[in-house]
């Protein structure tokens, strides 16, 4: 069997994962402690948060069939929240979700754990060097470590980490130019008191934040009241160096006056960076190999940044990369 190594393990990572696990021998290589990526969930005992990604939506057939046996073992289950669109200085309005909305269940991470069920994952792992000698590839870590031989590398981190990591000789340079990927900053806060209003999630317009959610209203969680405020994407990356104590002040002077409210005595409160969270320009292709070097690149950031988006790169992925195997 062909030997590959997969940076990342997110959705993408996971998905090239399980397609090629049975004609090729995959290795996984993650810098974090778990699997997930963005769609981690953070632990803060009791608490928990779905802090990167909310929850998704489905069109394509392909990512259908994926989860219809997630869906069966209710590891996926819809979420109807009560939604409301909020605007500074304007009445709330409801909204309604025109297409089924999903979650893993009892967290985010669930899916992702699920899907690494069977693969050999090395966390806490983070790949600083990749170099080819006599044909085959070695990966080198932080920590000093040397894996290898593989026949392929398959690079699924966020571009501006994919970037830092490819030789200039790769023939999909042209992509990480065309891509910018942008911040958000996740307040996670857990209350005590019972809350005024009766909406579970909120759009919110025209403030540096985009978006409120009571984490704990999901499917399956359990019943700690806690909410999750995610900023605009353009702010976030205005402001994307700027220490996180002035960004978690910032962010709740925003929500007590848009809620009239005030959260400063939370039970529980902290700030989560993301340095690359959403991507503003789709590539023209869904993700990139480089057969001579035998080298492949795809994520969320050729398409969208979306769940679905980072599942069918990697799926088209692992279907070019079979056909080259057979
Ligand atoms: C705040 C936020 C909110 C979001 N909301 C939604 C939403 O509501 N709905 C939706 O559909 N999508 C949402 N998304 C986007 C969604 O989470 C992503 O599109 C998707 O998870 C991307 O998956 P991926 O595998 O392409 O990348 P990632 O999940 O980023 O996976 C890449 C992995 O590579 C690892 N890595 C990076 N560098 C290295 C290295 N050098 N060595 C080893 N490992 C490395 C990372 O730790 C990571 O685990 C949101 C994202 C964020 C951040």
């Amino acid at each position: 069997m062909k030997r590959i190594a997969i940076i990342g393990a997110g959705m993408s990572g996971l998905t090239v994962a399980n397609q090629l696990k049975e004609i090729a021998s995959v290795q996984m290589f993650e810098k974090s402690r778990g699997v997930s990526g963005r769609m981690s969930t953070r632990y803060a005992d009791p608490y928990q948060f779905d802090h990167g990604a909310q929850d998704f939506t489905v069109r394509d057939e392909a990512f259908r069939s994926f989860l219809a046996p997630y869906i069966k073992a209710g590891i996926l289950q819809e979420w109807k929240p009560k939604l409301m669109l909020l605007e500074k200085g304007q009445i709330a309005k409801a909204r309604v979700w025109s297409e089924l909305h999903y979650v893993p269940v009892p967290k985010m991470n669930e899916l992702c754990i699920a899907m690494a069920k069977e693969i050999d994952v090395n966390l806490n792992t983070e790949i600083t060097e990749i170099e080819k000698r006599h044909q085959h590839w070695f990966l080198k870590s932080k920590d000093d470590q040397t894996f290898g031989p593989y026949e392929w590398i398959i690079n699924t981190t966020p571009a501006p980490q994919a970037e830092k990591l490819l030789p200039a000789s790769f023939s999909g340079y042209r992509h990480f130019k065309k891509c910018k990927m942008l911040g958000c900053y996740t307040l996670m806060l857990a209350i005590s008191k019972p809350l005024l209003w009766e909406w579970q999630a909120a759009i919110v317009k025209n403030s540096l934040i985009s978006w409120m959610a009571l984490n704990s209203n999901k499917p399956g969680r359990d019943d700690k009241q806690t909410l999750i405020v995610q900023t605009d994407n353009q702010w976030s990356e205005d402001h994307i160096d700027e220490a996180i104590l002035d960004i978690q002040h910032l962010i709740l002077d925003e929500l007590n006056s848009l809620l009239a409210y005030d959260f400063s005595s939370s039970e529980y409160m902290t700030t989560h960076r993301w340095r690359y969270a959403d991507t503003n320009q789709a590539t023209a292709v869904d993700y990139h190999i480089d057969d001579e070097l035998k080298l492949g690149v795809c994520g969320d950031w050729f398409i969208k940044g979306r769940i679905e988006a980072a599942y069918l790169s990697g799926y088209k992925l692992a279907n070019s990369i079979k056909q080259l195997l057979s």
